[in-house]
């Protein structure tokens, strides 16, 4: 109907204004991570769900890494809930986005600039030369690029996360050769850690399930040392 039809007109606006926030700072993707997203984002690799694993690994790490931190300095822990070292991952119908949050040790401006995207690992190239190569999408943790693997699913990212040193950010990208980082103002403060909001492209809707989040954090909880909790929608 007409009606329907204003209202996803009316969300892709919304949609477009929010990639476009006032006050971002532009960046450009080191080449090669320009490359290398290029290649994920246009990729047929059918075994998608390995983005998964790499976010919850991501979201390990980050918790490991605060919890070395406070066994020095106990106060980088916080209190409440912020000192929950814990993985939240839950679908959001409204915004049609896939969450994964951690209460790991977050990122600064600093670090969302140079970890995800002007920084070249030695594994990127390196992957890229596999890629090439006919190399299995498979292996892109072992490079250390694993994050860019979200492209598989999504065409639209936003990195939301906060440090202890600084306040808290969004880092966004539709893989276009740039990415915008801005201060964060529209969402809910986190406390600490990374929230990845997961646009989902209409080739990868089979992740806004239940069934199947269950299916993929079963599997890739495995060898995790911290909770995941999966989020369902109440009745
Ligand atoms: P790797 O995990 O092998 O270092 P990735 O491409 O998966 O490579 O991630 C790149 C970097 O981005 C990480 O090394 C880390 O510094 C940062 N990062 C990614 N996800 C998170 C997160 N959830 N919390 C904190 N830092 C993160
Ligand atoms: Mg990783």
């Amino acid at each position: 109907t007409d009606t329907t039809t204003m209202a996803r007109e009316k969300e892709a606006m919304s949609n477009s204004a929010k990639r476009f926030r006032a006050g971002a700072e532009e960046f450009t993707f080191q080449a090669e991570v320009n490359r290398l997203m290029d290649i994920i984002i246009h990729s047929l690799y059918s075994n998608k769900d390995i983005f998964l694993r790499e976010l919850i690994s991501n979201a390990s790490d980050a918790l490991d890494k605060i919890r070395f931190l406070s066994l020095t300095d106990k106060e980088q822990l916080g209190t409440g809930e912020t000192s929950q070292l814990e993985i939240k991952i839950w679908l959001d119908p409204e915004t049609k986005t896939l969450n994964i949050r951690d209460r790991g040790i977050g990122m600064t401006k600093d670090d969302l600039i140079k970890n995800l995207g002007t920084i070249a690992k030695s594994g990127t190239s390196a992957f890229l030369e596999q890629m090439q190569k006919g190399g299995d999408m498979n292996l892109i943790g072992q490079f250390g690029v694993g994050f860019y693997s979200v492209y598989l699913v999504s065409d639209y990212v936003e990195v939301i996360s906060k440090h202890n040193d600084d306040t808290q950010y969004i880092w966004a990208s539709t893989a276009d050769g740039s990415f915008s980082i801005s201060e964060d103002k529209e969402n809910e403060p986190l406390g600490r850690g990374t929230l990845i909001k997961i646009h989902l492209k209409d080739e990868a809707q089979e992740y806004a399930s239940e069934g199947k989040l269950k299916e993929l954090v079963h599997r890739y909880s495995e060898f995790i040392n911290f909770p995941i909790y999966l989020q369902t929608e109440k009745e």
